[in-house]
């Protein structure tokens, strides 16, 4: 199978290179030609298969440069009882007849992003050895909070990859911070930039486009390669649990076979619900994909209205990692309903990057609208989500979670679809304990790991094992940089 760029479609190459290159050199992102079939017959031999081989089979229908005996490997390298707390690995919660939670924040860093950052880093190796690229990788990650310790993990002390992870000062939580700031690994850095997410996230796009810097980096022997979600090691991975719920709902008598069934996504890059529409695409039965954003809209707006529109005030909100004004992965949602034209796409892309804004014509808004619906939570609705859930289900849910919650009981009451919804929880309500405790209405005074204490002590639930540890770890890495300086701090890393 091959992949194609999203701004010219002529542009195709094998998986394991698009993974290597990460973005394609004409800045579009990598997508498969032509999507693989799971049919009713494929989805009921997965139903006996654990997480692990459910993983596998998924990814092999996209990578079929891979055999079955090594990404069955790196799923059971990645998935297992001592990356994960639980054994199913990607569990469903009920809290009523009609409605789930998809829990994906049973890995080492507690987020959802962990689900396909323990398998990412295989990948890329494998694909590096395919490829036969002899020179070493830098890793290159801005991080609004949860993909920065996810690669950290990922990637720390793997030979042949050095890491280094850029964050916004101020826009990560408290605990965020501290994981990424004790991170252990001799080949992993960490720095914090003056500004926003989007600030840092265009920085790194400036590094990845600077043909200087990467000649240097080159005679060097290393080159850059990026752990965000615009890779598509990243994504493939993430379309498994979409695949894996079903089957668990399949296999518990929850629904019949080929019963659609609607899916809630927190969503901030469209990583998430990007890869539940591949699941779609390749046949998984899905009414709706329901796009969740918190205070910062802007995908609430285009899916209602088909304009994107980055010209707005950004907000540093209590779900951080939603706080994203240009979602990357859209573009390649544009390419599939723009029946694969890259020339549209780019034209798309240079609207935004020159004035900030785009706007898709009316049959694609159709296409859109035919399986999205979308939904918007403010800071106050999403503490209410938090203490709604608590208090009716006896059952924590974080933040971006809420936001989901939200929107699926707006979009609920909005349409009448009551068919049943997952709701996909993407993180530990204990990495944004200060807020999760505000919502319950117990404010707290304490601050760092006495927070998780706190929300432990009050809901008697446990904190989970990744966290225990914070307040002991050493600090490595402190101070911050001008966005400016970033390119700089890659070449002092790397020993120039
Ligand atoms: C990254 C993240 C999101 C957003 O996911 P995207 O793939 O960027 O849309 C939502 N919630 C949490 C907790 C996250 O870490």
């Amino acid at each position: 199978m091959l992949y194609q760029s999203t701004r010219n479609e002529n542009t195709k190459i094998n998986a394991s290179l698009a993974i290597a290159q990460g973005l394609s050199k004409d800045g579009g992102l990598y997508v498969p030609e032509a999507f693989p079939v799971i049919k009713p017959y494929d989805l009921k031999n997965l139903i006996s298969m654990p997480y692990q081989k459910r993983s596998a089979y998924t990814m092999g229908l996209f990578l079929n440069e891979f055999t079955a005996k090594e990404l069955e490997l790196y799923t059971n390298t990645a998935y297992n009882t001592k990356t994960y707390d639980c054994a199913g690995i990607a569990p469903l919660h009920m809290i009523s007849e009609n409605t789930y939670f998809l829990e994906l924040w049973h890995g080492p860093t507690c987020a959802f992003k962990d689900m396909a950052l323990q398998v990412m880093p295989h990948l890329l190796i494998q694909s590096l050895r395919k490829t036969n690229d002899g020179r070493n990788v830098c890793v290159l990650v801005a991080t609004s909070g949860d993909t920065g310790k996810a690669a950290l993990e990922g990637f720390c002390d793997i030979a042949g990859v050095n890491i280094i992870v850029f964050y916004p000062k101020n826009g990560v939580s408290e605990i965020q911070e501290l994981q990424m700031t004790s991170q252990r690994g001799d080949n992993v850095c960490v720095k914090a930039v003056e500004g926003n997410f989007d600030d840092t996230q265009t920085g790194v796009k400036a590094i990845f486009s600077d043909n200087e810097l990467a000649l240097k980096l080159d005679k060097k022997g290393y080159f850059l390669s990026s752990a965000n979600s615009i890779n598509w090691g990243r994504l493939v991975p993430q379309i498994a649990y979409y695949i894996s719920a079903y089957c668990d709902l399949l296999a518990d008598g929850k629904i019949k076979q080929g019963e659609k069934i609607n899916f809630c996504v927190p969503t901030g890059n469209f990583g998430n619900i990007l890869a539940a529409y591949y699941a779609y695409k390749i046949g998984l039965p899905i009414g709706k994909l329901i796009c969740a954003s918190n205070r910062n809209d802007v995908l609430t707006q285009f899916i209602n209205t088909g304009a994107y529109d980055k010209n707005r005030a950004f907000f540093t909100t209590i779900s951080p990692s939603m706080d994203i004004l240009v979602s990357s992965n859209l573009e390649r949602l544009l390419f599939e309903l723009s029946d694969k034209d890259g020339g549209i796409v780019s034209s798309y892309m240079s609207s935004l990057a020159g004035k900030g804004s785009y706007a898709v014509p009316k049959p694609i808004l159709e296409q859109i609208q035919q399986i999205f619906a979308s939904g918007y939570c403010s800071e106050e609705d999403t503490k209410k989500a938090i203490k709604k859930t608590w208090e009716n289900h006896s059952y924590l849910i974080d933040t971006h979670t809420a936001v989901g919650y939200k929107a699926m009981c707006d979009y609920r009451a909005n349409t009448g679809d009551e068919s049943l919804a997952v709701v996909v929880s993407t993180a530990s309500p204990y990495k944004f304990c200060e807020s999760v405790l505000e919502a319950l209405g117990q404010p707290s005074s304490r601050s760092g790991t006495g927070l998780m204490d706190e929300l432990s002590e009050l809901t008697n639930t446990p904190i989970p094992a990744p966290l225990t540890q914070l307040g002991s770890l050493p600090q490595r890495f402190s101070g911050s940089i001008k966005r400016n300086d970033m390119g700089r701090a890659v070449m002092k890393f790397l020993g120039g």
